[in-house]
């Protein structure tokens, strides 16, 4: 079946090995189904992200000798559609404000820590214990009305009710593997991230929120990306479910590596493609190193 599919790269480093694997599963996927290619700026993290990035990851893709479809989407652009899915979320009932600081939240779980063991996401980040749910409403308004900075979370437990008889149902297609070698019908486990961000203090959209608004509007049918978002994926399928969006199917890699069986990181230089373009190797040597690590089937 004709698939479209899209590579995602935030433009706030220069791509690498692991960009590369990706973006080419992602062309070959197109490319065997007869489909098209999609490339996205990923670039709500206005203070992370830079053009000269953006122009460096265009540049590393044509020299890979990939070609997608123009215009490409910039998540910058189109801040409207998230504030608009952010409007349907909140008549739901399903979104609260919560005003606390990094430090505020940390004391806050450093506390339940104190009385026990206290839950921690698929990135290991401890759950968001949940205090701003329960603010009184008109302390809530106050603090708004004053231009306090908050950011919106996503209520779980209210999402999942809202979402009823469903949200027991609720699973993603999984054509790639998980990490414990999930496959076929994967069931979303939403309740491993909590409370998640939807929308940041300084941007109206998270990851979350606009890569699953991106993805329909970009008709993606089959998402091909690092088994480090596979755990996103239950996340994804809630704010899908919320919004009427159609589920795609994924098609979650394995990651590229380091020496020490590191993810690779934007600033591991050895791995970047200008450097390794600049050290003379070819868009084949780049294929070559890629496909022995690609190659096994377990990491
Ligand atoms: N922008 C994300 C990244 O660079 C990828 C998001 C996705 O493919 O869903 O890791």
């Amino acid at each position: 079946m004709t698939q479209i599919v899209r590579f995602a790269p935030s433009p706030n480093g220069l791509l690498h090995l692991g960009h590369a694997f990706s973006a080419l599963l992602n062309a070959a996927r197109a490319r065997e189904t007869g489909g098209r290619f999609l490339l996205r700026i990923e670039d709500i993290d206005v203070s992370r992200c830079r053009p000269a990035y953006e122009a460096a990851i265009s540049e590393d893709l044509a020299w890979l000798g990939l070609a997608w479809e123009t215009p490409v989407r910039r998540q910058s652009e189109h801040f409207s559609d998230y504030r608009a899915a952010l409007a349907t979320l909140d008549a739901l009932g399903v979104l609260y404000p919560a005003f606390e600081s990094r430090a505020e939240i940390a004391r806050l779980v450093a506390a339940r820590e104190a009385a026990g063991p206290w839950p921690r996401d698929p990135d290991g980040a401890p759950l968001y214990p949940g205090d701003a749910k329960a603010m009184p409403p008109p302390e809530r308004a106050a603090r708004i009305a004053r231009g306090e900075p908050h950011v919106l979370r996503l209520d779980l437990s209210a999402a999942l009710a809202r979402l009823g008889p469903a949200a027991e149902t609720l699973a993603f297609e999984e054509r790639g593997e998980g990490p414990d070698g999930e496959t076929g019908r994967v069931p979303a486990r939403p309740e491993a991230w909590g409370d998640v961000v939807v929308a940041r203090k300084d941007v109206p959209a998270s990851y979350h929120l606009a890569v699953v608004v991106d993805d329909a509007a970009q008709g993606v049918t089959e998402v091909v990306r690092g088994r480090d978002l596979f755990a996103a994926t239950s996340i994804h399928r809630v704010l899908q479910a919320l919004l009427g969006l159609p589920a795609p199917a994924y098609r979650h890699h394995r990651l590229i590596l380091d020496a020490e069986g590191r993810k690779l990181s934007k600033s591991t230089r050895a791995t970047g493609l200008s450097e390794l373009r600049a050290a003379g190797l070819t868009p084949a040597d780049v294929r070559r190193l890629i496909e022995p690590i690609a190659a096994p089937a377990h990491p």
